[in-house]
């Protein structure tokens, strides 16, 4: 029978492993939409967001790229 216990997780991932609290650094229109870069404010992980409908959410067209 399969454990329930889950692994831990180590303190530097859990702290690494936040909620990105992203801000908008620049836009440009494009034939798509709207493009935004944004950055987190918390750890300065970036991030490429397409906006189709100035309506709906934009759609992260990239994954965050963690500061080097
Ligand atoms: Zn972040």
């Amino acid at each position: 029978m399969p454990t329930l216990r889950t692994r831990r997780i180590p303190h530097h991932t859990a702290a690494l492993a936040h909620e990105h609290a992203w801000v908008s650094e620049s836009r440009h229109r494009t034939t798509d939409g709207t493009v935004v870069y944004v950055r987190c404010t918390g750890c300065a992980a970036r991030r490429v967001d397409l906006q189709q409908d100035s309506q709906l959410p934009s759609i992260g067209i990239s994954r965050s790229i963690p500061r080097s």
